[in-house]
């Protein structure tokens, strides 16, 4: 990256909708540079993706692929063309004027003509205070299992999931490898994962569920010892004694860096006004993957807009000039 001149695409994000934005970017002549962001202990260059462990739903891959491989190789398939890569964040932008500004997290300012938001989403956490803080000492609470749960003590522990999602079902049937026991705890009595991953979890013999429930409070000085349960139904408390407790009840999009700057839907996610169509409130601004997909929240989905924002681009940049 020249540090005066003016980039045409950049896209901002590192997972499938990131890299295939750049794919495309790349091919058309468009020269992206792919800010992918420096990672913290819940996020990693790659995105969510780098912490699932096999992907079997993404077509082209009749035998499954790990989460991690799957970004490397678009990662490399981006840079087999003439795609560039800055390992910072983008902290804030200025999109007020022309060209747009971005500035990182090391003090550049990326001027460019279009962007493409694609910073994913991140875990939600349950929001007490107990979780939080056994989470950040590494108490054994965590918000991905794949990443922390094959740590030595959570070995022949009971092991607590609650969510009741694809990620949740993925997240027992991982733990359920090295747990005596795995307990899911659910606020309803249905869930909302697939059926291919609900029969999963159901065939497993060491995963159970508690259905109804919600998690009160996390106990535990150093490192957490159980939970203590409220029955949404009925009221009655109760205490469950764990040796690990893992949250997967879904993702919030990351946009706190635009400071209000693209307007978001209520939920959080990015609107995308137009149907079929990733551009946002602002001219030249393009938004794909997690961070305005709501609904889908597939890497196959992911991929699809950024090629979409990708050609939105490339015909945004031929009108305006
Ligand atoms: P999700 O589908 O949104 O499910 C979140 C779950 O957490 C729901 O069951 C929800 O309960 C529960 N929940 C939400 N907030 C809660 C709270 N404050 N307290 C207690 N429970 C709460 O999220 P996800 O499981 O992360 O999946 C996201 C997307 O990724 C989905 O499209 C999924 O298919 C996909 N995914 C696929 C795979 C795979 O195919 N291998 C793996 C992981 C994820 P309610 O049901 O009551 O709302």
């Amino acid at each position: 990256m020249s540090e005066h001149s003016k980039e045409q695409l950049v896209i901002i994000g590192s997972g499938p909708a990131a890299w295939t934005g750049a794919i495309y970017g790349a091919r058309a002549n468009l020269f992206p540079l792919v800010v992918e962001g420096v990672g913290s202990r819940t996020m990693v260059p790659g995105g969510q993706l780098m912490f699932t462990t096999e992907v079997e739903n993404y077509p082209g891959f009749p035998e499954g692929v790990t989460g991690p491989q799957m970004m490397s190789d678009f990662r490399a398939q981006a840079l087999r063309f003439d795609t560039r890569i800055l390992s910072e964040d983008i902290v804030s932008v200025n999109f007020s004027g022309r060209p747009l500004a971005l500035s990182t997290s090391k003090g550049k300012v990326i001027e460019t003509d279009t962007v493409i938001i694609a910073t994913g989403a991140n875990a939600q956490w349950i929001g007490l205070e107990n979780e939080q803080r056994l989470a950040q000492s590494g108490g054994g609470v965590s918000a991905c299992a794949v990443c922390d749960g094959a740590l030595p003590h959570f070995r022949g522990q009971i092991i607590a999931i609650v969510g009741g999602g694809d990620s949740a079902m993925e997240d027992a049937l991982y733990m359920a490898k090295f747990a005596k026991e795995v307990v899911v705890i659910h606020r309803r009595e249905e869930l909302r994962a697939s059926k291919i991953m609900q029969e999963r979890a159901f065939q497993e013999e060491k995963i159970r569920f508690e259905w109804n429930k919600v998690v009160e409070d996390v106990l535990g000085d150093e490192v957490i010892s159980a939970v203590s349960l409220r029955d949404v139904r009925t009221g009655i408390k109760s205490e469950l004694e764990v040796g690990g407790l893992f949250v997967a009840i879904g993702h919030t999009p990351n946009t706190d860096f635009l400071e209000g700057q693209v307007d978001l839907k209520a939920n959080g996610f990015i609107e995308t006004p137009v149907p079929w169509r990733t551009e946002t409130s602002v001219p030249g601004v393009f938004a794909a993957g997690d961070v305005m997909d709501d609904y889908y929240k597939q890497a196959v989905t992911a991929a699809g807009t950024g090629c979409m924002a990708a050609l939105e681009a490339e015909r945004w940049l031929l009108m305006e000039h």
